[in-house]
């Protein structure tokens, strides 16, 4: 993929090294060849000669000479040097006699020089990088660390997720005794979350932490132009895994190899799938017990080949999401550790104002504001170099990790707990698992996450009506705080037409139309056709459905709002704890009741 990136740094080594052969060559050769007669001629005026020396080899008389005459350098080649030396003492000519074993290593220079060029020439010609790589085939890329001195403590935040790989430390640090109890843990965890949100530190902590080998490797490195070069590196990578055992595999970007077969685009498709599917082979083949834990990193799941999550593979998927204020704030705490920060620097302050930001934000933070003191010849960081590096990274990363002003959190807080509080309060949709304003990658200020209790395979009308007053919520808790609505109850909106449009098309839940499907444009209503484009039904009946939709929306909405105003106390409780902490578990929103 990025084998035009490495070539030109080779080309350019090449075209140097090929300069500097041709140089030696010159240097060795700008003295003129002279014969022995001209030599003889140079004797006969030796006013001229200004210096001499003979090279003579050690085994017999042979030899050459060099004679600087006149300011330019001659040389020959002698048969006898012990004579020419006698004709030179006989002149009364100052000469050196250099003795040679008849290997000079400067000789070769130039032919060590050629050598290699004719090397490199091969292996791009090969084709680069892949080309290179065909000589050990298959070797792979992963790279080892056996000694890492990360551990847990230099996780900051992430209480849960590190709750939930203590036990894959214990059983890193002592297999047997999981072993002998026949207890079986899992073979493979998928990490999800943002670039960034510590991923990869996480894995390395838990390698550290359980004393174990550590093996990396991104994805991508799997995705080659040969077919079979990918699943011959993941083999010999697990190859290379079961010596070291115990020990962790961590495979980067695992979605570059495990996305979704038959999907996707570009050409190295067989050579994917052939990888994956050796991957799979690979970890069905060890048994659970066998001392391997496999991790990998992604932020995008849902790309991801089913597949790879069936149990024995991939079965514990854990969450990374983006730190909250007062994860923030210890990841400061820990960063700060080695730099010099001034008194007037609160990072509990700089923790609330970075929402959004990861834990490679933050670090980036704290080292831009550590370079911009020493720039200025400060002695340590302050408040306001802290201030220029949060402009600076603030507006480098805009897009990813947006500063968001004191008014959307207010804004988002409201909107959630709207949600939170239909959610708690409707039986059939709640309860609430999770509330944040923290944003997320894909554009939502926050969330709200229910956790359903029941898993009814039928849905009712009645848990649909609530469904639709839950996302109505978000809105509602708008109009009822603030002074003007906003635009992010889009999404909401388009649940609630969704859920309604499919009762009164598709499911005949509407009294006025009864079990009529209107729905022609196959199962999926939600794929936004235009109705009319596909009409087998009169224009009255169209009005019907229109007038039918709206009512039920409207029904619910008068509902939901009538909830949310009994309840306003627990509106303004859990905005101001959101604001403060970001986050609510389902248990802190509930005791708000
Ligand atoms: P990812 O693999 O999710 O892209 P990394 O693990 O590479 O993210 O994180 C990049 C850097 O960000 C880390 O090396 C570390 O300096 C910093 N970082 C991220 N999260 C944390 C955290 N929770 N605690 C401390 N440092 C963190
Ligand atoms: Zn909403």
């Amino acid at each position: 993929m990025n084998n035009k990136g490495f070539r030109f740094p080779w080309l350019a080594l090449i075209i140097i090294m090929a300069i500097y052969a041709v140089m030696l060559f010159q240097a060795r050769n700008n003295s003129t060849g002279v014969t022995a007669q001209g030599i003889e001629h140079f004797l006969q005026e030796p006013a001229g000669i200004q210096n001499v020396v003979i090279n003579s080899s050690r085994e017999n008389s042979t030899g050459s000479v060099n004679i600087r005459y006149d300011g330019a350098d001659y040389s020959s080649t002698l048969t006898d040097t012990d004579r020419f030396a006698e004709k030179l003492d006989a002149a009364g000519i100052d000469y050196t006699v250099k003795l040679d074993s008849g290997f000079n290593f400067s000789d070769i220079i130039p032919y060590v020089v050629m050598l290699i060029i004719l090397i490199m020439l091969m292996r791009m010609m090969t084709g680069g990088k892949a080309g290179g790589q065909m000589m050990n085939f298959g070797k792979s890329r992963a790279r080892l660390s056996v000694n890492n001195e990360l551990n847990m403590s230099n996780v900051a935040g992430m209480v849960e997720e590190k709750e939930e790989l203590k036990e894959i430390v214990q059983f890193l640090s002592d297999p047997k005794s999981f072993v002998d109890m026949g207890a079986r843990i899992p073979k493979g965890i998928i990490l999800v979350g943002s670039p960034g949100t510590g991923k990869t530190l996480l894995a390395k902590a838990v390698a550290g932490e359980a004393k174990v080998p550590f093996f990396s490797i991104s994805g991508s490195d799997f995705v080659e132009m040969y077919v079979g070069v990918g699943a011959a590196r993941v083999r010999d990578m697990f190859e290379e895994a079961k010596k070291n055992s115990p020990c962790i595999i961590f495979i980067d970007e695992i979605d570059a190899v495990a996305r979704r077969r038959g999907a996707g685009v570009g050409g190295s498709h067989d050579e994917r799938e052939q990888t994956l599917n050796q991957m799979l082979v690979e970890m069905d083949g060890f048994s659970p017990n066998q001392g391997i834990i496999v991790m990998a990193a992604t932020n995008r799941v849902d790309i991801l080949d089913p597949a790879i999550m069936r149990p024995g593979r991939f079965d514990r998927k854990i969450v990374v999401g983006k730190p909250d204020v007062a994860a923030r704030e210890a990841i400061l705490k820990l960063h700060a550790r080695n730099k010099h920060l001034n008194a007037d620097v609160d990072l509990k302050r700089v923790a609330q104002t970075t929402a959004g930001y990861t834990g490679a934000d933050l670090e980036n933070l704290l080292n831009e504001a550590a370079i911009s003191a020493v720039m200025a010849k400060k002695s340590d960081i302050n408040a306001k170099d802290i201030e220029d590096a949060f402009i600076k990274t603030g507006i480098g990363t805009e897009k990813k990790s947006k500063v968001i002003s004191e008014r959307d959190k207010k804004i988002t807080a409201y909107h959630e707990t709207g949600h939170a509080i239909l959610f708690h309060l409707l039986k059939d949709v709640g309860p609430v698992h999770m509330i944040s304003i923290i944003p997320t990658g894909e554009g939502a200020a926050g969330y709200t996450m229910p956790l359903p209790d029941k898993d009814d395979s039928f849905v009712t009308k009645e848990q649909l009506k609530h469904m639709m007053m839950a996302a109505m919520g978000g809105r509602i808790a708008e109009e009822l705080i603030c002074d003007d609505i906003t635009t992010g109850a889009s999404q909401d909106i388009k649940q609630v037409t969704k859920i309604a449009r499919a009762m009164v098309m598709q499911y005949g839940m509407s009294d006025k139309i009864g079990m009529i499907n209107c729905d022609d444009n196959g199962d999926d209503v939600f794929l936004g056709y235009d109705i009319a484009h596909n009409k087998t039904y009169s224009d009255e009946m169209l009005s019907t459905i229109d007038s039918e939709i709206s009512r039920l929306v409207s029904e619910c909405y008068t509902a939901a709002k009538e909830m949310i105003l009994q309840h306003k106390d627990v509106l303004e409780k859990s905005c101001a704890l959101l604001l403060e902490k970001e986050k609510l578990s389902g248990e802190e929103f509930a005791e708000l009741f």
